[in-house]
């Protein structure tokens, strides 16, 4: 089988609880819509039995693939493994925990055919707490506003990309990824629509809040260097309140001829100051340690098997 017509590609991470009930899913639609097709999962490094139920659904089945890291390197690292192993002439991402809905796979490849390079479907917020709406929504508000490019509120990483596509996005050369960014960035004709969210059928999510947020920080540091122009503002607003201040008070003394009583406002200079000051060390350091990562020039990813080149089993002791 040298190209399918489509490669399945799923990241998993720990997902031992609903991976075999993906599979049969994905398998009855794709079969139904009758479909030459792989599914390339990806082990994420998990500590349950995923390694194994992966094997139990390759054994024999030349449709299923699969490349084990050597450890959690985070999704991003396990779509790009993904991407690069596989060979279909379209590429579908989607998660192990049918919160993609597989059924949606044949209107994608339907819509890919007609053209589209990218295909995402869009899912509404459904069913998801209001805090966590309103957080994405300002969150990608923010990111529409701080990003040369478009990222669409709804639409993760469940997406069709063309050969072309995803060959793109395998020549980006560097290592810290924010896939929703390059997805975006690489451009080629995009087609869109909605889906009702679906929650997760078993197991439990991955990302809590604390990991969210850095995963949101992540974003916005690594597109480009709008925020290093953020900071260039304040400074430049700071200053000219400080101008302005400055005046008001030599106004008042020249007056009023009054002394100057400074303690509060001193405080309040100084603290602010000095926090716009951190923030903007913080921002620079982030750029600093982005740099540091991208010359070490180390792979997003480890692989410790595939299903060409199987990893030799530890034996136990006779
Ligand atoms: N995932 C992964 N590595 C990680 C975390 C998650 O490969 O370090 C996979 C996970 O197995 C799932 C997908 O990424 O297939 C989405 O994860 P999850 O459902 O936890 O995220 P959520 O849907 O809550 O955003
Ligand atoms: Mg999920």
């Amino acid at each position: 089988m040298a190209t399918p017509q489509l490669s399945v590609v799923v990241p998993c991470f720990n997902e031992a609880a609903v991976i075999e009930r993906f599979h049969t899913a994905v398998g009855e639609v794709l079969g139904r819509a009758g479909l030459d097709y792989e599914i390339c999962y990806v082990d994420d490094g998990s500590t349950d039995r995923t390694r194994e139920i992966i094997d139990g659904l390759s054994a024999g089945a030349r449709r299923v693939r699969y490349t084990v890291l050597s450890r959690n390197f985070g999704k991003e690292a396990a779509m790009l493994a993904g991407l690069r192993m596989s060979r279909g002439q379209a590429v579908v991402l989607m998660d192990a925990d049918l919160q993609h809905p597989p059924e949606l796979i044949p209107r994608m490849v339907e819509l890919h055919t007609r053209g589209y390079d990218q295909v995402i479907p869009r899912r509404t917020r459904e069913g998801e707490g209001l805090a966590r709406t309103l957080l994405s929504r300002s969150y990608y508000a923010l990111v529409r506003h701080l990003m040369d490019v478009e990222v669409l509120d709804g639409a993760g990483d469940f997406r069709l990309l063309s050969r072309q596509a995803v060959d793109t996005v395998l020549s980006l050369p560097e290592t810290n990824r924010f896939s929703k960014g390059i997805f975006s960035w690489i451009g080629f004709t995009t087609a869109t629509f909605t889906y009702q969210n679906a929650q997760r059928v078993a197991g439990g999510s991955k990302w809590g809040s604390r990991r969210l947020l850095n995963y949101g920080i992540d974003g916005l540091l690594s597109f480009n260097n709008r925020p290093l122009r953020l900071a260039i503002y304040a400074g430049f607003w700071c200053f000219l309140a400080a101008l302005v201040y400055a005046a008001w008070t030599a106004f008042g003394v020249a007056l009023h001829g009054a002394a100057v009583p400074g303690y509060a406002t001193l405080l309040m200079t100084v603290v602010g100051l000095g926090g716009i000051q951190l923030i903007t060390l913080g921002i620079i350091g982030e750029y600093v340690g982005r740099i540091y990562h991208e010359v070490k020039r180390r792979p997003s990813f480890v692989i410790r098997e595939t299903d060409e080149q199987p990893a030799p089993r530890p034996h136990a002791p006779p």
